[in-house]
């Protein structure tokens, strides 16, 4: 079947964009909110003013579907009104085994997401109390961890240690950066090592696993906090759903990967509304 990709791009009406027509196959409608002024839900068919849902957290504001946040919106969810200061924003990343038209990907998710690479860390405080943030940021090359995000991952984790300061880390990932081979899958036991620092100085580190967060991500310093946060319907998985189908021969429950399975299963602590999501963090750094 053919299908035809629309040749006029300017339109001078109104757009909806409609994601219930393509759910029949769901894994591959992302729930970012597209450009426009107002949005159709894609789970309930709600439309809301775009400055709404954006006031509301990002999530619906009828059926209470979760749409994805970047790393700015989420350092504005929780931190203190101007109190950010952003750490190792320059360290730039190379492309170690000249992988074909990485450069030109990179260069494309900067552009687009206007941050430097997929991860952003800084100093903070959640109601008055310092505290060490880091965002991964699904829209830069979807999350992946190459040398650069694993690197500021640690320096950051490093820096609480010394500091002696709380982490917390949005983690939002596809898992390694394959474009860097060998040197991604490194960056799990470099992170996994300071997070374990971390802990022997008997610091707090708080994972909140957002949707979707796969692969090495999963397998490295997402797993390990002291407390492990997520939202409803975040998508927590190492390989894929369908992989797993095919090797195990098996249908899988229809809530695998999802947190509240995962909850159920031991691997989360909490599922955390949005609203109440500084207060949580709050709460948690201020009795450890
Ligand atoms: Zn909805």
């Amino acid at each position: 079947m053919f299908k035809f990709k629309p040749v006029f791009k300017k339109r001078k009406y109104i757009t909806l964009k409609n994601a219930v027509d393509k759910i029949e196959n769901k894994e591959e409608v992302a729930p970012n909110i597209p450009g426009g002024m107002w949005i159709k839900c894609n789970t309930c068919g709600n439309i809301m003013y775009k400055k709404d849902l954006e006031d509301n957290a990002k999530v619906c504001t009828s059926c209470g579907k979760y749409y994805r946040m970047n790393a700015k919106e989420r350092i504005e969810l929780v931190i203190d009104t101007g109190t950010f200061r952003e750490i190792d924003r320059d360290l730039k990343t190379v492309n170690p085994l000249d992988f074909p038209q990485y450069e030109d990907k990179v260069a494309k998710s900067k552009e687009e997401t206007g941050l430097e690479e997929g991860f952003v860390a800084g100093y903070g405080k959640i109601y008055g109390k310092d505290v060490v943030i880091g965002v991964m940021d699904s829209n830069f090359m979807m999350g992946s961890m190459g040398s650069v995000v694993g690197e500021k991952i640690t320096r950051a984790i490093e820096k609480a240690t010394e500091e002696r300061l709380p982490v917390i880390i949005f983690t939002a990932s596809g898992g390694a950066r394959m474009q860097e081979g060998m040197y991604s899958l490194m960056q799990m036991a470099k992170t996994s090592a300071v997070v374990g620092r971390h802990s022997e100085a008997g610091l707090l580190y708080i994972p909140i696993i957002t949707d979707p967060t796969t692969g090495g991500v999963t397998a490295s310093f997402a797993m390990l906090g002291d407390i492990i946060l997520s939202e409803p319907g975040t998508i927590i998985g190492f390989a894929g759903r369908r992989v797993i189908e095919q090797t195990i021969r098996q249908k899988l429950p229809e809530d695998f990967q999802k947190a509240e399975f995962l909850l159920e299963h031991g691997f989360l602590d909490k599922i955390v509304e949005r609203k109440e999501l500084k207060k949580t963090l709050y709460k948690i750094v201020d009795m450890h």
